[in-house]
């Protein structure tokens, strides 16, 4: 499943091809995705022009110059796959079936889960492609973004203004373990199971520490919170960085990019040895709230 790196790296590369850009064509293959397409949304989007590409959470948002926003959740298996005008020819045989794309051999899967197509202006095509189907798109008015249902219960953005004061205001009170803490989107968005994992380890914690240990009797942050939040920017940051550079195929803007799977310290190396300098833990895997989380018991307390 993409997490917010992944989705960054997709944003950036969206963002590089469609800022400008008229939509020309909207085709949409079915009815929706895990909920039901707006039921205008192929002539609200038609003929607009993309003004910038956002980021809320795991949620793309794409601004149009006359105040629309396109909005895009890459679920569990999403994808975009972006065409060069000079590459589009190449596919120009109509498919055998209405419900196929032709790009199929660029897409995958013959073409049948590409489910939504964005022809711009400059003969470039975008195609979204979702076999397991738990994407979202939607379009809405952007002075109404604040309200919402998707959006408006969102907490701080780890990248940007979250602060461990912030954090601690958040912790207080709260006895469920911190690792579950971490995955709520109310506490802190866009930190899925992997980076939640790799940061706690960075820091020492214990996922099952309950989350009020992390908060002073005064309300402010303990030494321990404030290290966690540094480390769970450090290690969001570094992600990006990676699928930063991976970016350079203009055809590839999948969910998958930006994945920095070699350099896990704790995510998937149960029975390993700790890597961490001076500690000859060994990683274990424990089942919290129905996923697994990884730590070195030696370290993390
Ligand atoms: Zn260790």
């Amino acid at each position: 499943m993409p997490e917010l790196p992944e989705v960054e790296t997709v944003r950036t590369g969206l963002e590089q091809a469609w800022v400008g850009r008229v939509m020309t064509e909207v085709h949409l293959r079915r009815d929706g995705l895990r909920f039901p397409f707006p039921k205008d949304m192929v002539q609200q989007l038609t003929g607009k022009k993309i003004e910038a590409v956002r980021r809320r959470a795991k949620y793309l948002l794409i601004d149009t110059t006359d105040g629309l926003v396109f909005l895009s959740h890459l679920g569990m298996s999403g994808r975009y796959t972006l065409i060069t005008p000079s590459e589009v020819p190449r596919y120009s045989e109509v498919s055998s079936s209405p419900s196929h794309s032709k790009f199929g051999e660029l897409t995958g899967y013959e073409g049948r889960h590409d489910h939504m197509e964005f022809r711009f202006d400059d003969g470039s095509v975008a195609v979204y492609t979702d076999p397991r189907r738990f994407g979202i798109a939607d379009v809405f008015l952007r002075a109404e973004e604040q309200i919402q249902p998707l959006l408006e219960h969102l907490g701080p953005e780890p990248l940007e203004q979250w602060t461990a004061q912030d954090a601690a205001r958040r912790c207080q009170g709260k006895r469920s373990p911190i690792k579950t803490t971490l995955l709520d989107q109310r506490f802190v968005v866009g930190v899925g199971n992997i980076y939640a994992c790799e940061a706690l380890h960075r820091s020492n914690i214990s996922p099952t520490r309950p989350t009020n240990k992390l908060v002073r009797k005064d309300g402010r942050p303990t030494k321990a919170l404030t290290l966690l939040v540094e480390q769970v920017k450090e290690v969001l940051k570094a992600a990006i960085e990676v699928g930063g550079s991976t970016l350079n195929d203009f055809a590839a803007v999948d969910g998958t990019l930006g994945y920095f799977g070699h350099h896990f310290q704790v995510y998937d190396r149960e029975d390993g040895p700790c890597l961490k300098e001076g500690c000859n833990g060994t990683i274990e895997r424990i089942v919290q709230s129905n996923r697994s989380t990884f730590l070195c018991p030696r370290c993390q307390k």
